[in-house]
């Protein structure tokens, strides 16, 4: 069974041109989710889809599917998103979709061992309502509809109301799970958004997963006092044990291989000139691919953070903001991956994601695996997002090699 086919990577390329004329201008991509625009897009992705022989549907939590039956129930399943943020680029999401398209429509009417799915999830980024992955999440049923409920838009409109103009029900999204029966594998591709593979000069790399996240607010609590009349040796300063704690963190991720660690936000009371501050409160996020690592990290910061504020005269306490375990992609696929980027573009590069994506969802269900392509200047969310023509193509081959091998590495399973 020959099931390679040939990509048209031009054509591919053209139609991420012909989708932002559409859908954007100027100020950049309007393909928000549940509005006119997305379903603008929508529908021009479903006139492509049209042409290829394939069955569509839409599910219960909005996403778009298009299947072609193989010779087994089993699926690949080519993910994507063509929604967009406000004033977004041309290639966040909508680049994943029509490099699926493609490949989906060569390897399509080909005979093959196994079923091949393309998905459009619905509302990947979260733009109007603040919920991020909401498609893929039902889908894979970790989504609780009484968390987002509540939910409203700028204007004030409530997310189920906006759902059901678009014949969502709300109650019924994670009914979506059943389109995940016979998956067997989920791909996609997307540009990196950060500046890791142009600094490398590389246009491609392989995902090894997503960054677990743990999110604290650091408090620490002295005494503020007269900056006049209360010597260096007598001082309880919250802010200088923070300022010295953050270095610390910076440092220790520093140190280590592909972790990240940031202090985003500091307030200090009182915020005068003629005093010290004797309160200071910031937030450490610090993300790692590795669940060990990323634990080892936050007793490392903990550490730090206690001798500092000792050494100051000052209290510290931890409050927990947020955290997300890591999920890792799988080990065979990310081979499969190395293959087909270094077949199109010579040479490879592993990295994990920063961002978040629909495949994190997929990840906890099914073997999964990402590509990335460069983007310029690591500028994302923008209408100066970029990435040259020449790249975007190589990417849309490499997703193609990756599928075909993925087919036969499904096939070969069970
Ligand atoms: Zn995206």
């Amino acid at each position: 069974m020959e099931i390679a086919g040939q990509v048209d990577s031009r054509r591919a390329v053209e139609e991420l041109r012909e989708l932002a004329e559409l859908t954007g201008g100027p100020d950049g991509a309007r393909r928000v989710a549940w509005t006119e625009e997305w379903v603008k897009a929508r529908d021009w992705l479903k006139e492509k889809l049209g042409e290829i022989e394939c069955e569509i549907e839409t599910d219960e939590a909005g996403n778009l599917w298009a299947t072609a039956p193989g010779n087994s129930e089993k699926a690949l399943i080519l993910g994507g998103h063509i929604d967009s943020v406000p004033n977004g680029g041309w290639l966040d999401g909508c680049l994943d979709t029509i490099g699926a398209l493609e490949t989906f429509r060569v390897l399509a009417p080909r005979e093959r061992p196994v079923t091949l799915r393309l998905v459009d999830w619905a509302d990947e980024e979260g733009a109007r309502f603040g919920r991020s992955l909401l498609g893929s999440s039902a889908c894979a049923n970790t989504l609780d509809p009484d968390e987002v409920r509540g939910l409203k838009d700028k204007d004030g409109v409530a997310l189920p109301d906006a759902l059901a103009e678009h014949g969502v029900d709300l109650d019924r999204m994670n009914e979506s799970h059943r389109q995940l029966e016979n998956a067997a594998a989920y791909l996609e591709l997307h540009i990196e958004q950060g500046p890791v593979l142009e600094r490398m000069n590389l246009p491609l790399g392989v995902v090894l997963g997503t960054f677990g996240v743990e999110r604290h607010a650091v408090r620490f609590t002295g005494q503020h006092a007269h900056s006049g009349s209360t010597p260096m040796d007598a001082r309880r300063d919250a802010f200088i044990a923070a300022a010295r704690s953050a270095v610390a963190f910076r440092d220790d991720a520093a140190r280590r291989d592909d972790v990240r660690a940031t202090t985003g936000f500091v307030n200090v009371s009182p915020a005068i000139v003629t005093a010290f501050n004797g309160w200071c409160e910031m937030s450490l996020d610090q993300r790692a691919l590795d669940a060990d690592v990323l634990a080892d990290m936050l007793a490392e910061a903990k550490e730090a953070a206690r001798n500092i504020a000792r050494e100051e005269g000052v209290e510290v306490e931890w409050e927990r903001m947020w955290q997300i375990e890591p999920i890792p992609f799988h080990p065979d696929l990310i081979e499969l991956a190395d293959e087909a980027v270094k077949e199109v573009a010579g040479k490879s590069h592993r990295l994990p994601s920063g961002p978040l994506h629909d495949a994190a969802e997929m990840a906890r269900l099914m073997p999964t695996v990402m590509l990335f392509v460069k983007s310029l200047r690591g500028l994302s969310h923008t209408k100066e997002e970029d990435t040259p023509e020449e790249d975007l193509e190589l990417a849309v081959r490499a997703l193609h090699g990756l599928a075909v091998r993925a087919i036969d590495w499904v096939n070969s399973r069970v």
